[in-house]
């Protein structure tokens, strides 16, 4: 019989299953506590649970703990890489960002993203698995054991498409922000997607207030296409649309995210062409210099090229800023760590799962 994953399930769902087993439902609360703010690892370490529940759980249920396989710290400004190890053995990374509203997670929705984006080090090896909720909230419990300091904001912009991976990311949002967990205010959440249409329409109507990052990269169709294989499917017509849709429904203005690429996306002509595309939506445009990684050729544009993009936008009365770049000697971008990871440990013979 397959475990229950407990640690994936809301308070409520608890409650249930400890009605079916027989016990009060007081103790869902004390479980859930134990699991989402004490963030122990072990059922035996839950002490006001009786021994006769302990093992019914250790009999029953699995619970899911991340293993830190690596971190790397930033000597300017402080910020963590991490690469953790899920259960089964795949490996995914996640940041820790110190600004001066509060600490801030970059969490992985999936390990690896089957969305091809051709500057994207995340996708060069395809999907391996969809993440459950219980891990995409145990990348933030394990370093905040590990920073010993609260995180009071999260992107999930590590790696992978969180709206390919639907349910459990909606989960993930429901009990990161659940005041009998965490409690991270739903304003302080933001996802971040390369514009699944169908899926922008589902998650406004789910009474999340959280802010949509829209992944563009580029003002046209066409342009989109060289740089991103989902602009085939999703034209920016259908994807700005629902990005309007979005903002009717939850009030959150939206984030359009620009990856500069020299050469490629970076003229004026394509700046121009960006303000005519989101002119009189309300928004905010995030121009992120690209990070290069060595299995595409594209290179960062140039600091005066990018700002005389953004001066452009401005012009245009557009909200824009240029992404301060964190942790930029232990920069890499988005896969980057652990895909050098599994390549040395594919070179070692020790891969692990089924990576
Ligand atoms: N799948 C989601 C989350 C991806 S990561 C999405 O597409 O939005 C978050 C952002 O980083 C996305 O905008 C993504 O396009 C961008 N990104 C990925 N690799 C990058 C790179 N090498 N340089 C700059 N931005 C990159």
């Amino acid at each position: 019989m397959e475990k229950t994953d407990i640690k994936s399930l809301r308070l409520e769902e608890v409650q249930a299953w400890m009605q079916s087993h027989g016990e009060p439902a007081y103790r869902a609360k004390q479980l859930y506590e134990w699991m989402h703010i004490k963030g122990v690892t072990e059922f035996a370490q839950m002490h006001n649970l009786s021994k006769s529940l302990r093992e019914k759980l250790e009999a029953e249920c699995a619970l899911t703990v991340l293993r830190q396989v690596e971190v790397q710290i930033s000597k300017i400004d402080g910020t963590r890489k991490y690469l953790f190890a899920l259960p089964d053995g795949n490996i995914i990374e996640s940041v820790w960002m110190k600004y001066q509203h509060g600490n801030s997670v970059c969490v992985s929705s999936q390990a690896g993203c089957r969305m091809g984006c051709r500057f994207c080090a995340s996708t060069i090896d395809g999907l391996a698995r969809n993440l459950t909720p219980a891990e995409m909230l145990e990348q933030i419990y394990r370093i905040q054991a590990d920073t010993g300091e609260r995180v009071s904001n999260v992107v999930i912009m590590g790696s992978g498409e969180p709206l390919d991976n639907y349910e459990n990311v909606v989960q993930f949002l429901r009990m990161i922000s659940d005041e009998n967990g965490l409690h991270i205010s739903e304003r302080n959440l933001t996802l971040s997607t390369c514009g699944l249409v169908p899926n922008m329409y589902r998650l406004a109507e789910e009474g999340l207030h959280v802010t949509m990052a829209l992944s563009l990269h580029a003002p046209n169709d066409k342009m989109r296409q060289e740089l991103m294989p989902v602009a085939n499917k999703y034209h920016l017509e259908e994807v700005i649309g629902a990005c309007k849709y979005y903002f009717q429904k939850t009030g959150r203005r939206i984030t359009f995210e620009y990856s500069l690429v020299s050469g490629v996306n970076d003229s004026n002509q394509a700046a121009k062409e960006l303000a005519k595309l989101v002119q009189g939506l309300n928004c905010h445009i995030n121009l992120i210099p690209v990070n290069a990684i060595k299995e595409r050729n594209f290179v960062q544009s140039e600091k005066k090229r990018i700002q005389a993009f953004q001066k452009l936008l401005e012009n245009n009365q557009i909200n824009v800023t240029i992404r301060r770049e964190m942790g930029r000697d232990i920069n890499g971008a988005c896969g980057q760590l652990r895909k050098r990871y599994l390549e040395e440990a594919g070179e070692q013979g020790n891969m692990h799962g089924s990576v």
